[in-house]
């Protein structure tokens, strides 16, 4: 149904290494998200780092929905792990991970969210840039408005999703290449990255921000975007 699936590859590093395991499905993002990703790619420099705002609000809106669908389906809650955000970052490798201990998504709702469905914000957001560059406006929408998920691409080459939704017993892995016009899915096939249950989000970082991967840097960014989330935010420093 959503999302059209363009080719099975069988080629993927995991499948090569392990006959047995899934193949990786390659799908086509819907136009506005294309359009979108281009914006973010091409023309958007100013205000990169409120990526990190509508990724820990992505987590914290996960982490909303698990609570709140636990109190009338408490097994959700099973595997007891906290309700929290974290985030580790990398800096010699120029890599920021997001993790949350929250809904997560199914295979479905991955094909839907990232990639199909273009996030509530995406056409007004075009809309309002449209306008603003042809009224001449350096404009700073993206920081008004956000972009969602797609932000990642802001500062990122790269972004992996690994998520496990507890209404599956699969968890299943994202990936997606700035400026590219499709995305894979996949099961996770290394049994060291297997959740509990939440997602977990890798960015490999553009050249230019891998400054980004810094902890003090993204506890500033923390403390002046994310103030008011509801979970636990954790920020550490992955030994080298
Ligand atoms: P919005 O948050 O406005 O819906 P986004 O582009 O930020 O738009 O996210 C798109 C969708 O992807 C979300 O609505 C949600 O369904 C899904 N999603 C994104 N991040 C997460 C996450 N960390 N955990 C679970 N679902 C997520
Ligand atoms: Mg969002």
């Amino acid at each position: 149904r959503n999302g059209i699936l363009i080719s099975n590859r069988l080629e993927s590093t995991a499948a090569a290494a392990d006959p047995s395991s899934p193949p990786c499905e390659k799908f086509e993002y819907q136009a506005e998200v294309s359009r979108l990703m281009d914006l973010i790619v091409h023309s958007l420099y100013s205000n990169k780092e409120v990526f990190l705002r509508e990724l820990v609000s992505n987590a914290s809106d996960a982490l909303d929905k698990l609570r709140f669908l636990s109190v009338t389906e408490p097994e959700l809650l099973k595997d007891a792990v906290d309700l929290d955000i974290r985030i580790q970052t990398d800096k010699d490798n120029g890599i920021i991970t997001i993790t949350d201990t929250g809904i997560g998504m199914t295979r479905q709702e991955l094909v839907d969210s990232l990639g199909t469905i273009a996030h509530s914000g995406t056409a007004k957001f075009l809309k309002a840039l449209k306008e603003s560059q042809e009224a001449g406006a350096d404009s700073n929408l993206i920081g008004q408005f956000g972009v969602g998920f797609y932000s990642a691409f802001l500062v990122s080459d790269r972004v992996v999703v690994s998520t496990k939704s507890p209404k599956s017993d699969k968890q299943y892995v994202w990936e997606g290449e700035a400026g590219a016009s499709s995305f894979t899915i996949r099961e996770e096939a290394d049994p060291a990255k297997l959740l509990p249950r939440g997602t977990h989000l890798t960015l490999y970082l553009k050249h230019d921000d891998k400054g980004f991967a810094h902890p003090e840097r993204i506890q500033k960014l923390v403390k002046n975007y994310s103030q008011f989330v509801s979970f636990p935010i954790y920020t550490w420093q992955e030994k080298g």
